[in-house]
């Protein structure tokens, strides 16, 4: 911005000079009373920024229990000579509770899973990636186009 007055490219203050508000400079400012500083009007482009919410992850990690879960605390149970009834109080569940998860008819909940994870220091849950639908990119992926394998092999 230029002072109304004298041109000169300067910080600016709104002033009153004989009757008349004028945008000048410092220096001209003193022939008139000074109203103020002179804001530029700023056009605020009200730039709608769109939250963007935060992309819910289309995979979704399902805990599952492994299928062999039976024979994984069977054998862990006998490898520290544990018999069932005294692994069932060491886990404070019922014996023939137990012995339904060891044949196999009776699958842990995950929560009992963990417990028998830390019990016996195995690992019987298993993460199982599920894609969801929104996110076809991802769904995608698992076909590879030449081009996809060319770029492999580039790298
Ligand atoms: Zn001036």
């Amino acid at each position: 911005m230029q002072c109304d007055m004298c041109g000169k490219e300067d910080y600016l203050l709104r002033t009153l000079i004989e009757g008349t508000e004028l945008t000048v400079c410092k220096a001209c400012a003193r022939f008139g009373k000074v109203l103020g500083n002179y804001r530029p009007e700023v056009k605020q482009k009200q730039q709608e920024v769109k939250k963007q919410k935060p992309q819910v992850p289309a995979i979704e990690i399902i805990l599952l229990v492994r299928e062999d879960y039976a024979q994984l605390i069977k054998q862990k149970r006998e490898q520290l000579n544990l018999t069932q009834e005294e692994f069932a109080k060491k886990l404070n569940e019922k014996h023939s509770f137990l012995q339904n998860i060891e044949a196999g008819k009776h699958m842990p909940s995950i929560e009992l899973a963990r417990k028998l994870e830390k019990t016996l220091g195995i690992v019987l849950i298993q993460e199982h990636k599920e894609l969801h639908e929104g996110n076809i990119n991802q769904q995608k992926s698992g076909v590879m186009t030449l081009g996809d394998i060319i770029k492999l092999k580039k790298k």
